[in-house]
């Protein structure tokens, strides 16, 4: 195949000018990054390609632990999410998980209708709980303002579901220092709003979902 057949070749062009602009400005940045990484934050966002982690936070590669699927869902059987979890917390030892959703989710928004989409509509059911859970929440709105009252309600499920696990408990019970943030991403203004539900400590918790060792 010729460099002209491959549709993916100004992928890679971009890549190769990336790396040298990088290298040529800090030519020790690629092997410093390759010995250890010691990122601060995990992120935990939505895997909607217009709320790329690193680039709405300013952050570099090295400082920024991500874990993203549809509709930044925190699900206490979900393998792929605990790994990531335990391993940002007891082996890069972050100090603060951000769990990040965004307005006008798709996966909210799916959540909120009645048309089958498939497998998804399993892993987005949870939604459709707290939709109705929060009914009297939802009257007399627009449905562009539901689907985004779900988006928060949603970013501030998922922060109490982290705090739930053992992992966080388990964190904190060794007196380590970390903190789980809610956030929320606009779309059509880049901006990021703070949902002020930051948890650090099992005293923020209720009662039933406290582990105690
Ligand atoms: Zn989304």
């Amino acid at each position: 195949m010729t460099d002209q057949a491959n549709p993916l070749q100004h992928l890679i062009d971009n890549n190769q000018f990336w790396s040298q602009a990088l290298s040529a400005r800090d030519p020790d940045y690629f092997p410093r990054l390759s010995r250890q990484q010691h990122p601060k934050y995990l992120w935990i966002g939505c895997s909607d390609s217009r709320v790329p982690a690193n680039e709405v936070v300013g952050l570099m590669p090295g400082e920024l632990f991500v874990h993203r699927n549809v509709a930044n869902m925190v699900v206490a059987t979900d393998m792929n999410l605990l790994s990531v979890l335990q391993y940002a917390v007891d082996v890069l030892k972050v100090e603060h998980i951000i769990v990040c959703g965004h307005y006008g989710c798709g996966g909210v928004k799916a959540a909120l209708g009645h048309q089958e989409y498939g497998l998804i509509d399993n892993w987005l059911r949870a939604l459709k709980g707290m939709r109705y859970q929060y009914d009297d929440a939802f009257q007399h709105l627009s449905p562009e303002q539901e689907v985004d009252l779900l988006c928060e309600i949603n970013v501030k499920r998922q922060v109490t579901n982290v705090c739930h696990t053992t992992i966080v408990q388990n964190a904190w019970h060794r007196g380590e220092k970390l903190s789980v943030h809610g956030w929320i991403y606009g779309l059509s203004d880049g901006r990021i709003h703070d949902l002020n539900v930051s948890v650090s400590g099992h005293h923020q918790l209720i009662d039933a979902f406290i582990y105690t060792l």
